[in-house]
């Protein structure tokens, strides 16, 4: 039987906190207790905030407390022509439309609306997606910005079955029903980067051969979105473990002396991965 994958998959946009080390040892225990691999994958997507330094300081704090993961490290900003490839598919597909709003039309255009995504945010009402075909062309050979969406529903009716993932987070299998439309026509290539997290991550998921996705509560409704690209895309579907996010308050909770200071911090004021580990119940 082949082994089980697992990775850790952090955003190199600032320091590592105790959510972030929880997950990473989390990972880890659960790929050494199935006997399977540890994998890293680098989401530095979001360029000029995730920077080289700062990754270097991650991989040196995950070092730190006492990870071994298997090499090579994934960095997601050497790989954007693949993710490129997958957007150019999804719109050859007919499923994509370039986007021009601005943050500015967006909120004028959804201040009215009750309608929210599930992480809260006002759903986008669809304005550029009723553009002719000839002012889409017209504006897009003029170069004004614009990110492309996934026209939503079209893209769930083109699948044409619902979907399930399995998710263990409670500790059971548990199957859970994708509720993608709820998220409306989401952006997938983002005006100031050319790509997204959606897209990256699964592309990079499928890639890595990773089988077990495990990540915090906060991505549980996302998943979503990805069980609908991976269908478009022709790509596997992982089991998920969403866990319970270890934040600020938590993390203060489970010793004052840690707080909610970075792992770096702490490191500095004499605390020891051991230490680290205790507290999060490693
Ligand atoms: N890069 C994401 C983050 O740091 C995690 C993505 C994932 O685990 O799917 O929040």
């Amino acid at each position: 039987m082949s082994r089980p994958v697992f990775r850790f998959a952090p955003s190199p946009n600032g320091r590592l906190h105790l959510g972030h080390a929880y997950s990473a040892l989390l990972n880890e225990r659960m790929a050494r207790e199935t006997g399977g691999r540890f994998l890293l994958r680098i989401e530095d997507i979001d360029r000029p905030r995730c920077t080289d330094a700062l990754t270097e300081a991650m991989l040196a704090d995950l070092a730190w407390l006492g990870l071994a993961w298997e090499e090579p490290v994934l960095r997601q900003s050497e790989h954007l022509t693949d993710y490129h490839d997958a957007q150019q598919r999804l719109r050859d597909m007919d499923l994509t439309y370039p986007c021009f709003c601005s943050r500015r039309d967006i909120a004028l255009a959804t201040a009215a609306t009750r309608e929210r995504d599930p992480e809260g945010q006002p759903l986008y009402p669809g304005t550029c997606r009723h553009l002719s075909a000839e002012e889409r062309a017209r504006r897009l050979a003029q170069g004004e910005p614009h990110a492309w969406r996934l026209a939503m529903d079209k893209a769930v009716a083109s699948i044409g079955a619902p979907l399930f993932f399995t998710e263990e987070g409670s500790g059971v299998p548990a199957r859970e029903p994708a509720h993608a439309e709820a998220w409306g026509d989401v952006v997938l290539v983002r005006k100031d980067i050319g790509t997204s997290y959606h897209i990256a991550v699964v592309i990079d998921d499928a890639r890595q051969g990773v089988t077990q996705v495990v990540r915090g509560r906060d991505l549980f409704h996302a998943t979503s979105i990805h069980l609908v690209l991976q269908h478009l895309l022709g790509l596997p579907t992982p089991l998920y473990v969403h866990h319970a996010l270890i934040d600020d308050a938590e993390g203060r909770k489970l010793s004052k002396s840690l707080g909610s200071k970075s792992l770096a911090d702490l490191r500095d004021e004499g605390v020891s991965p051991q230490d680290v580990r205790q507290a999060l119940g490693f």
